[in-house]
């Protein structure tokens, strides 16, 4: 049963798993019954996480085996956590793409203004290109919007429309993969095949790879940006039991109050 389990999570497509997570939710607690680590979404605690990634990419204990969050799902819940995220009044909130793990929890909290956006996700509100937001100018305190630069044409134009949407004295999360060995974020239009692309970009819809200048990017399109590693705001014995990835970086973008 327990390899059964495994195998599933690791074989199966993320947005297929997603759709059986149920499964795992009445399984998991019992296949991996223990308490070495815990996951701060789902606060549930277990021997261990589930292995998750490519054969190049493989990473050790990282997948929550109850609501499927990985390192920097549950790097940016321990941060949220720290702010006033959870209680603060009244708060205009966009979620692009929004992430499953997140989007039942958000939708709940009675202190969000919530409105999700996608291109094409059946579970969003409103469906619109992000190099063209359909929204008004300075409407949302909080965006989110992770793990979509890396995938869209134009991504300073995107990072432009998220400043524009956001009010002053707001805040976003904007995480995308990082390469921290390169110093500049790389892309090639002439590299278009989904092989190129996983080879050079590390996925076959990537068009480009973020390097150490990704914040930069973010200061250049009119946010100024916080940094945060997990060593930062976490022990060393919570990045364990969180298993955090040490150098993961948080970024914080906020649009100035004029
Ligand atoms: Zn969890």
């Amino acid at each position: 049963m327990k390899k059964v389990y495994k195998f599933l999570l690791n074989k199966l497509p993320r947005p297929l798993l997603i759709r059986l997570s149920y499964v795992f939710r009445v399984f998991a607690p019992l296949i991996y019954k223990g308490d070495n680590v815990t996951c701060p979404v789902c606060e549930k605690s277990f021997r261990k996480f589930l292995s998750y990634g490519s054969n190049v990419a493989h990473r050790e204990n990282v997948l929550c085996p109850y609501d499927l969050t990985l390192e920097r799902h549950r790097l940016m819940w321990l941060y949220l956590q720290r702010t006033d995220f959870f209680t603060a009044d009244a708060i205009k909130m966009l979620h692009v793409a929004p992430e499953q793990c997140f989007y039942h929890r958000f939708k709940k909290q009675k202190n969000l203004d919530y409105l999700t956006g996608d291109l094409e996700s059946p579970i969003a509100d409103i469906h619109f290109d992000l190099h063209d937001i359909p929204l008004e100018a300075n409407r949302f305190n909080v965006i989110f919007c992770n793990h979509v630069l890396e995938h869209v044409d134009d991504a300073q134009q995107c990072m432009r429309e998220l400043h524009r949407v956001m009010s002053p004295g707001g805040w976003g999360i904007f995480q995308v993969p990082q390469d921290f060995s390169l110093e500049e974020t790389y892309e090639d239009p002439s590299i278009v095949t989904p092989e190129d692309r996983e080879k050079h970009f590390w996925q076959k819809d990537h068009v480009r790879l973020f390097g150490r200048d990704y914040p930069d990017w973010l200061r250049k399109a009119g946010f100024t940006v916080d940094e945060y590693k997990p060593s930062d705001l976490f022990s060393d014995k919570e990045i364990e039991r969180y298993r955090l990835m040490k150098k993961e970086i948080l970024y914080i973008a906020k649009k100035m109050e004029h």
